[in-house]
């Protein structure tokens, strides 16, 4: 596979490789949808050479660490002739939603992956799998690897014992698999209140790792899930779920984020019992844990970003400013970005910070080839060339791309009022300067050089216009143009057709580059600068940008129409990343 041949490789990949060199898969059916082993064996050879999953729970928008899982997952499936299933862990009925089910497909589709392949579509639900879910765990319970507890939850806790010690049995670990039976069929039927009964698995109250210590597997709550409805009122445990949906799917490779490491020894003795009891096959799943992805000057947890959307803090989930894959698509990122920053970043078996630089530097290397060109005045100072007709106007034309001349020439015309970066002028020059200043001479880009003749101060002692003569032999592309040796060479637009428009600058959202680490406050370093908002004048053309468009504005940095705020000849503009790398975003080149 030639795709493969050129990712750089790592642990996940190498351990898939040796998996797929000792056939360990090659004999799995498939039975053309999630099942048990019966169904399964009765189904074709598994067309999929291994099977992985992205499983996210619908309880917020998707940040840019699901984006690496994502990648890695359906990456992988692509690479090795495998499936990704896209699964919604939907087993908490009381912090998921529609709306986030909704915006997960979308933002999956939208970073390039699909889970339809051949007429087999991967889409899944946990809480399809509650009826599965329930007869296991009466079958557990009535082959003694589980019981009811009716414990209090307080009493529970206390019983778990600590890192250091043991925890104790439960008084009601010895209950008969009958009355256990009753029990947990009365709680499912709606006849125990909250916290009454729960299911526990019966492993080792001294296993040095917590999670053995007879792990809960149900819970009774009367709540209404997003899909099921009232029809239960007791929810499987995550720990429960989710080996059993990997199982049913025939998930070959589960990969998690390390912090699932100590739930392992879990998800293998669930899947062990169940496949003693006959209703899955051998080779079961194997969980495999990477880091996560730990992005600096950003926060990767649904519920913190769920704060700052509810205080206020940013515009919504999809704030250009926010990591969700919805504010990154709207401050410019483009699928083909993400997918580039996820393979550059790798996969690791030890947590590590990624420096954001490294997002961006993808994001520059993508629209560096792809993007066109534009001139955009973000700090407008008016410069008016005295020795030009006030009714002359020349058109100019700059490639859209430099590297790109097949892709054309874009004209704007030159008038005898111009705007210039303010900062492109100074009264007195600083050492090194080399742009305008009085009685000097620079190159207004793709037009004429021009001297500086003088300026002109508002009542308040502002700078508020620059006066210049230009030489008419001079204009770029001419015969003789580069006679004039200029060391400036400054952009423009014309004051009578440049495009008014809003530009919005955009810088990290946090000053600490640990926002959320030890346990701090992320409110409490909030960059209060994280957004400037100017009114910008742009070369004419750019009123036919269509939303999300993206452009490099020269010597400014990547810009995108705003999808939400743009309207047909009235763009918004996004800052997505300056040119260079640098504190504080505003790169000049
Ligand atoms: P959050 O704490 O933000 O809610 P989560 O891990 O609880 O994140 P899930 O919806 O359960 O979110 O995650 C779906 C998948 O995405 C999981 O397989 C998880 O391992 C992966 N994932 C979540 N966050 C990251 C991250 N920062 N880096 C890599 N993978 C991640
Ligand atoms: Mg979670």
């Amino acid at each position: 596979m030639s795709e493969q041949a050129d990712r750089p490789s790592n642990f996940l990949r190498g351990l898939i490789e040796s998996d797929l060199a000792a056939g360990r898969h090659a004999n799995r059916r498939w039975a053309g949808h999630p099942g048990i082993a019966t169904e399964h064996r009765a189904g074709a050879s598994d067309p999929a050479k291994i099977r992985t999953r992205f499983p996210p729970e619908p309880n917020g928008y998707l940040h840019v660490g699901h984006a690496k899982s994502i990648c890695l997952n359906f990456g992988l499936a692509r690479d090795y002739g495998g499936r990704c299933h896209m699964r919604f862990d939907d087993t908490n009925p009381v912090k998921e939603d529609q709306e986030y089910v909704d915006s997960i497909l979308d933002a999956v589709r939208w970073l390039g992956f699909h889970w339809d392949t051949e007429g087999e579509s991967n889409l899944y639900y946990a809480s399809d799998y509650f009826d599965r879910l329930w007869e296991f765990a009466e079958w557990l319970v009535q082959a003694g690897h589980a019981y009811v507890d009716s414990q209090s939850a307080e009493d529970m806790r206390a019983g778990r014992g600590t890192l250091t010690e043991p925890g104790r049995n439960s008084p009601y670990r010895d209950r008969s698999p009958e009355e256990s039976l009753r029990l947990m069929r009365e709680m499912r039927d709606g006849k125990h209140p909250e916290g009454s009964h729960v299911v526990r698995a019966r492993i080792d109250m001294a296993s040095p790792n917590m999670n053995m210590r007879d792990p809960a597997l149900y819970r009774i709550r009367f709540a209404e899930h997003h899909r099921t409805g009232t029809k239960w009122c007791v929810y499987p445990m995550y720990d429960y779920a989710h080996p059993i949906s990997d199982a049913l799917e025939n998930i070959t490779h589960s990969i998690c984020t390390l912090e699932f490491a100590d739930h392992r020894p879990l998800y293998d003795w669930l899947l062990e019992r169940l496949a003693e009891g006959g209703f899955f096959d051998k080779p079961l799943p194997q969980q495999i844990e990477f880091a996560r992805l730990n992005l600096s000057y950003a926060i990767t947890s649904k519920r913190k970003l769920q704060d700052l959307v509810q205080r206020g803090l940013v515009s919504g989930w999809d704030d250009p400013r926010m990591p969700t894959i919805v504010g990154l698509r709207r401050r410019g990122y483009t699928p083909a970005s993400i997918q580039l920053f996820a393979e550059r970043i790798g996969v690791a078996k030890a947590d590590s910070w990624i420096d954001m630089s490294v997002l961006e530097q993808a994001l520059r290397d993508d629209l560096e080839a792809s993007a066109a060109r534009a001139v955009a005045v973000l700090d407008p100072l008016k410069l008016v060339i005295e020795s030009w007709p006030g009714d002359r106007n020349e058109a100019c034309s700059a490639p859209v791309h430099p590297q790109q001349p097949e892709r054309g020439r874009r004209s704007f015309p030159f008038t005898r009022e111009l705007f210039i970066e303010r900062e492109d002028f100074a009264e007195t020059p600083p050492k090194g300067f080399f742009r305008l200043f009085p009685g000097n001479r620079v190159r207004l880009r793709y037009g004429y050089v021009i001297e500086c003749t003088g300026f002109d101060r508002d009542a308040s002692g502002q700078i508020c216009a620059v006066r210049a003569r230009h030489f008419d032999d001079s204009k770029s592309g001419t015969p003789g143009a580069d006679l004039y040796k200029v060391k400036g060479n400054i952009h423009w637009v014309s004051a009578s057709h440049a495009l008014k428009a809003q530009v919005r600058l955009y810088d990290r959202l946090y000053r600490d580059p640990q926002p959320d680490a030890g346990g701090r406050d992320p409110l409490q370093s909030l960059n209060p600068e994280s957004l400037r908002t100017i009114k910008a004048m742009l070369e004419p053309t750019l009123a036919h940008a269509a939303p999300e468009d993206r452009f490099q504005f020269e010597r400014h940095g990547y810009f995108v129409a705003d999808r939400n705020d743009s309207k047909p000849g009235a763009p918004v503009f996004n800052r997505a990343v300056g040119l260079k790398d640098s504190w504080g975003g505003g790169a000049r080149g």
